[in-house]
């Protein structure tokens, strides 16, 4: 027997004519994530004698109990049962928090996994917002949209510290394994990439493709999960892109992507390079874990993930840097893109690949210390983490330079980064 909800229970007004709307300073209520607190989603799959069919529940404190201007910690979790549901759509199922929660007039969502953050209005708190709003849309969009493979949605919203860190600590072991589905598989491997248009309401030129070497800027997105969704759901928002005759070998140019992407951002962007960020690099999205910007004066790159509010060597901030190129245009000499792929081989490979990292901020640089080192290796440089700097080390070219020069970085003896 199949579910049929047609009717959204929530006191707020609900759908995607609201997806765009900002949540901005005066308007502001309370907030959850956003580098304020940790705010954390994830979706695991359940066995159908585990779970109860619509049951929400609100662990800890929920919005009556905040003031103007609180933050909260905030888990979702959402457990799906389905005799066809497989665990490779958890990534898919989770991906739609983001517009589903956007959908409700007044709430804002941005980010994903384990970097999201909840802005909750004034206006939505007059009407009676409750975090339990959140899971009776996602109990019920998930039925509606996703009949085939869901027979029983349940979701807690933990909002007490030690529940989130611990749903934190599950969620990152999760999404771990699944950024390793695609570790073994290489561009060269597959014929076929995959669009994701998930992000145009946003960024209306914004077309990601996703090949096994290029994860989703967002981190959401592997090349394993977009071909799941594909088989979900045949007219979604995941393409199968066939490669077709490859243009350039080094910069990662594929006549058929160029022809997908022309069609697919409506005449707004003709080409893109999957392996360069200094020549027509991939198109840009606000939901970027990371961006990239080039360091001319120390023939390297930079990175910056959300995580890190601080200064950066770029002379920008990661939000001036997301707000300026995170709206769908191809920037030379930027490109967003996910934490993990910036160990995947391919990463800028058509400038000269990881080895022109110069500085990444601590807390990226620690997250991924080991694949950094494991990468390098394979490059040829033992221990590249610590020649990388980092804010402790300086925050402007000036500052880093003599540092990197002492360390013997390898981007400093490598051809120039723009030639
Ligand atoms: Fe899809 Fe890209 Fe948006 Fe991630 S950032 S949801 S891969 S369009
Ligand atoms: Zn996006």
């Amino acid at each position: 027997l199949k579910i049929n909800i047609t009717e959204i229970d929530i006191p707020l007004a609900f759908g995607p004519a609201f997806e765009g709307e900002r949540v901005r300073g005066g308007d502001l209520f309370g907030q959850m994530g956003g580098s304020k607190t940790q705010c954390t989603e994830l979706v695991k799959m359940a066995e159908m004698n585990e779970i109860e069919d619509g049951k929400v529940n609100v662990i800890g404190p929920d919005i009556a109990d905040m003031k103007e201007g609180d933050v909260l910690p905030l888990g979702i979790y959402v457990q799906i049962a389905g005799r066809e549901f497989q665990p490779d759509f958890e990534p898919i199922m989770e991906r739609q928090i983001h517009h589903l929660v956007n959908y409700i007039q007044g709430i804002m969502h941005i980010g994903q996994r384990d970097i999201s953050w909840v802005r909750v209005s004034k206006a939505a708190v007059e009407k009676g917002f409750s975090l339990k709003d959140i899971g009776v849309v996602l109990h019920a969009k998930f039925h509606q949209e996703f009949q085939k493979i869901v027979d029983k949605v349940q979701v807690t919203l933990y909002t007490g510290k030690d529940d989130v860190d611990k749903l934190t600590a599950t969620a990152r072991a999760e999404y771990k394994k699944r950024d390793e589905r695609v570790d073994t598989m290489t561009d060269e491997d597959v014929d076929t990439f995959y669009s994701c248009s998930l992000c145009q309401s946003f960024a209306p030129s914004h077309v990601c493709t996703v090949s096994p070497e290029r994860t989703g800027l967002c981190g959401a997105y592997n090349w394993m999960d977009c071909k799941a969704s594909f088989e979900i759901n045949p007219t979604g928002p995941n393409q199968p892109i066939k490669k077709g005759k490859v243009l350039d070998q080094k910069l990662g140019r594929f006549e058929g992507v160029d022809a997908f992407i022309k069609g697919a951002s409506k005449g707004a962007i003709d080409t893109y390079n999957f392996y360069s960020m200094v020549h027509a690099p991939m198109t840009t999205c606000g939901c970027c874990e990371c961006i990239a910007a080039m360091l001319p004066s120390c023939n390297g790159i930079m990175t910056v993930g959300r995580d890190y509010t601080g200064d950066t060597p770029s002379g920008m901030k990661f939000t001036t840097l997301a707000g300026v190129m995170g709206g769908g245009a191809s920037s030379p000499g930027f490109v967003g893109h996910s934490k993990f792929n910036i160990t995947q081989k391919k990463f800028i490979l058509g400038d000269g690949g990881l080895l022109r990292m110069v500085w990444m901020p601590k807390i990226v640089k620690d997250e991924i210390y080991d694949r950094l080192n494991a990468r390098g290796a394979e490059m040829g440089v033992e221990n590249f983490a610590d020649l990388i700097a980092d804010e402790t080390v300086g925050v402007t070219e000036e500052e880093i330079l003599p540092w990197l020069e002492e360390k013997g970085h390898p981007a400093l003896s490598m051809e120039p980064l723009i030639g």
